[in-house]
C-alpha cells in the first residue's frame, strides 16, 4: 500500500522536535550537528533571532496580498540585492527551480526580443544539477531525472566540464545561453575553475549568449563571499540563487542585468507567492545578518580553519577519504569507503551530513559556526572514520 506522503524520497528515518544554532534535536533530546542545513538553506543556523523576530513581527502585520499589489519588501530586498550585486532587477521566486525556470525564459526571451527568435537552445554541464521542473531536469541532462518522464523539453546541449572547446564547439546559431553552478553542490562539490568561468564569459560575449550562473547552493555566503562569481573578475547577466536567501522560509530569486531582463515586460512571468510579504520579511532578515560588518570574513576565518583540519584528518585516513574538495563551507569529502557508509558513521556520532554525486560527503554547515563546532565535528568525524574500521596512520 502507497504511503500517505508520496514516497518519492529515500528517507533517514530520523525526525527531529527543534533546533538551536547548528544543532538538530530528536525528540528523544538526542542532539545532532547539523553540518548539512537542509542542504545549505539553514546557514543561519536553527532559530536564528533576528530571522525569528523577522517573521514573527511580519506575521502579526500581513501575511500574503499578490503581485496585484506592489510589496514593500520586494522593492527593498531587490535594491539591496541590486546594490551587493551584478544585477539591476530581481524576480521572487519561492524555490530554486523556480528561479531557474526564470532564468531560462529570460534568456530565451531576450533573444526572441532582440531579433533573434531562432536562439533558445542553452548550454549546460555535466554533473549539473538544476532542480526538478520539467524544464530543469532537461537542463540537468542526468537520466536518472530525466528517466521515465517523456521526451525531455527540447533546447538543452550538454557539454563535459571544464572544456572551452567543447563549448566552443557546442555553439551553433540556436545557441542562446550558457548555464552552469560555479560550484556543483549535487554533483559532488566540484569547484569550477575560475579561468574556465572566465572563458565561458569570453564565449558568451563573443557570441552574444548570456551567462547564467546557477548560485542556488553555492551563493549567499556558502563559500565566504556573499556570491561565489566574486571570486572571479567577471559577472553572469542571469543568476537565480535560493536554499540559505530565506534560511528555511521557502524563497527564491533570479537577478539579471537591465539588457539581459529586456523582453519580461509586464504579462510574460508571475507568481502567486513569489516574495509574498512573510517571504520578504525573512529574506530582508537574512540579507542583514550576512551583510553585518565582518560576517563572511568569520566565514572564511572558520572555513580556513575547519579546511585545515580536514586536511589533517585527510593524512590520517586516506583510507577512508580520498580528497578533500572545498571552497568556504561548500565541502565535499571524496570517499574511498561507499559515501552512505560515512554518512551513517557519522549519524552515529552526533553529526547529520548528507551525500552528493562521485561518491562524495558533503558538509554544508551553517555559516554561524565556530571553531569550537568545527574541533567537534573533526572529533566526530575522526572517531566515525575510526569506526569504519580503516586503520589511522600513527606516523
Ligand atoms: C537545490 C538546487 C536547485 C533546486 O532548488 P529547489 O529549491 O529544490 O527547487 C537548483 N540548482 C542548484 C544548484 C541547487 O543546489
Amino acid at each position: 500500500m502507497i504511503t500517505p506522503v508520496l514516497p518519492t524520497y529515500a528517507r533517514v528515518d530520523l525526525e527531529f522536535e527543534r533546533g538551536e544554532g547548528p544543532y538538530l534535536i530528536a525528540a528523544d533530546g538526542t542532539r545532532y550537528l547539523d553540518f548539512l542545513s537542509g542542504i545549505g538553506v539553514s546557514s543561519f543556523g536553527h532559530g536564528h533571532p533576528q530571522l525569528l523576530d523577522a517573521l514573527v513581527t511580519q506575521a502579526g502585520k500581513l501575511w500574503h496580498t499578490s503581485n496585484v499589489f506592489r510589496i514593500p519588501g520586494q522593492e527593498t530586498l531587490a535594491t539591496r540585492l541590486i546594490d551587493a550585486t551584478f544585477a539591476d532587477t530581481v524576480f521572487f521566486t519561492n524555490s530554486g527551480a523556480e528561479a531557474v525556470e526564470c532564468a531560462l525564459k529570460m534568456c530565451r526571451k531576450y533573444h526572441h526580443d532582440t531579433g533573434h527568435p531562432e536562439r533558445y537552445r542553452i548550454i549546460t554541464f555535466d554533473g549539473a544539477f538544476h532542480g526538478r521542473t520539467l524544464a530543469t531536469i532537461a537542463a540537468g541532462g542526468k537520466e536518472k531525472l530525466l528517466g521515465g518522464f517523456g521526451p525531455p523539453m527540447e533546447g538543452y546541449d550538454q557539454v563535459p566540464l571544464g572544456d572551452l572547446n567543447a563549448v566552443r564547439a557546442a555553439i551553433t546559431p540556436e545557441t542562446a545561453g550558457l548555464l552552469i553552478e560555479p560550484i556543483q553542490g549535487e554533483g559532488g562539490i566540484r569547484v569550477v575553475e575560475r579561468a574556465y568561468l572566465e572563458g565561458l564569459r569570453a564565449l558568451a560575449d563573443e557570441h552574444e549568449l548570456l551567462l547564467i550562473f546557477d548560485e542556488i547552493q553555492c551563493g549567499m555566503g556558502r563559500t565566504g563571499k556573499l556570491f561565489a562569481y566574486e571570486w572571479t573578475d567577471i559577472t553572469p547577466d542571469i543568476m537565480p540563487i535560493a536554499k540559505a536567501i530565506g534560511g528555511g522560509f521557502p524563497l527564491g530569486a533570479c537577478l539579471a542585468t537591465e539588457n539581459a531582463a529586456v523582453g519580461m515586460v509586464p504579462g510574460t512571468h508571475g507568481s502567486t507567492y513569489g516574495g509574498n510579504p512573510l517571504a520578504m520579511a525573512v529574506g530582508n532578515a537574512a540579507l542583514d545578518i550576512i551583510l553585518e560588518d565582518g560576517f563572511l570574513e568569520q566565514v572564511r576565518d572558520t572555513a580556513n580553519f575547519l579546511n585545515q583540519q580536514l586536511g589533517m584528518i585527510l593524512e590520517r585516513y586516506s583510507g577512508v577519504i580520498e580528497e578533500v574538495r572545498s571552497i568556504g563551507m561548500m565541502i565535499g569529502l571524496k570517499c574511498k569507503v561507499p559515501n552512505t557508509d560515512l554518512i551513517n558513521a557519522l549519524r552515529a556520532r552526533g553529526m547529520l551530513t548528507v551525500g552528493g554525486a562521485e561518491n562524495v560527503v558533503r558538509w554544508l554547515p551553517p555559516l554561524i559556526i565556530t571553531k569550537d563546532h568545527v574541533r567537534d565535528a573533526i572529533e566526530i568525524l575522526d572517531q566515525a572514520c575510526a569506526d569504519l574500521g580503516v586503520e589511522a596512520k600513527t606516523g
